[in-house]
């Protein structure tokens, strides 16, 4: 069964005809509790196909479908974690774990302890009650992680993650993240130009080449996790 579809997927920008084609004929799967990187240089197009995956980017060809559904634009089975930082800065971590809970309407008692819960897999326990201004970018970062997997999307998806973070949390937060999907098993699709970390993270790679959009190689990682 695959959570993730992506089938035949061409985008282009600006004309529909003759715009900048970013993204030509993309087709790739993902299984349930399976997590695959999408690598690739600058350029290939793999935003562009972030975009699409998660209900921000319309109007392209092709299909994506969600846990076997017609995937229209809305991104509700999706949990999306992006480069940049996007705690909100006024509101604890647990406030901020807690927000999409809230919006869904769950009772307090129960939203703060399930986001509890994910504060305490992401390693924050004994921060919940911090703003995010008082913590470093890579506690920040796990912050936002803890908020998108509260919800349980079918579909984890990263962009970048660690783009922002210098070398050593960069690793940390590769460890801590292989840990949670080893636990987890969510399924999840990691967009990045960094093959050793798609390499440490992944069960599977697909490379984009610099020809926009184009997938030359599925490459399938046999390889043993290291397991703490
Ligand atoms: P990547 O994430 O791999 O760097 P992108 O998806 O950002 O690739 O970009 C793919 C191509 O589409 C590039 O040539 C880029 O310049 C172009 N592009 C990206 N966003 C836009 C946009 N909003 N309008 C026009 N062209 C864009
Ligand atoms: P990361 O956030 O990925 O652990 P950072 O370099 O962002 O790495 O963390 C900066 C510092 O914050 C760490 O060296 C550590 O002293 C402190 N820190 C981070 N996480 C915790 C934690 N869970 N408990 C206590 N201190 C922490």
């Amino acid at each position: 069964a695959y959570d993730l579809e992506v089938a035949n997927v061409s985008k282009r920008y600006g004309d529909r005809s003759s715009g900048l084609l970013a993204v030509s004929d993309v087709s790739l799967s993902v299984r349930k509790g399976e997590f695959v990187s999408v690598i690739g240089p600058s350029g290939c197009g793999k935003s562009t196909l972030f975009g699409i995956i998660g209900g921000l980017i319309g109007d392209y060809d092709g299909e994506v479908r969600v846990g076997g559904q017609s995937h229209v634009g809305t991104h509700r089975d999706i949990g999306i974690v992006f480069q940049e930082e996007s705690t909100l800065p006024w509101r604890s971590v647990l406030a901020n774990v807690a927000l999409p809970l809230e919006i869904q309407g769950m009772p307090r008692a129960e939203r703060e302890e399930l986001a509890r819960h994910y504060i305490d897999l992401v390693g924050l326990t004994g921060f919940e009650t911090s703003k995010p201004a008082a913590l470093s970018g890579g506690m920040r970062q796990r912050t936002a992680i803890a908020r998108t997997l509260a919800f349980k999307p079918r579909v984890l998806l990263m962009d970048e993650p660690f783009g922002a973070l210098d070398e050593q949390t960069r690793l940390l937060l590769g460890d801590r993240v292989l840990a949670i999907h080893t636990e987890l098993q969510q399924t999840t699709l990691l967009i990045t130009h960094n093959i050793t970390e798609a390499v440490q993270l992944s069960d599977r790679v697909v490379v984009m080449s610099y020809r926009p959009g184009r997938i030359l190689k599925v490459i399938d990682i046999d390889l043993p996790r290291p397991r703490s």
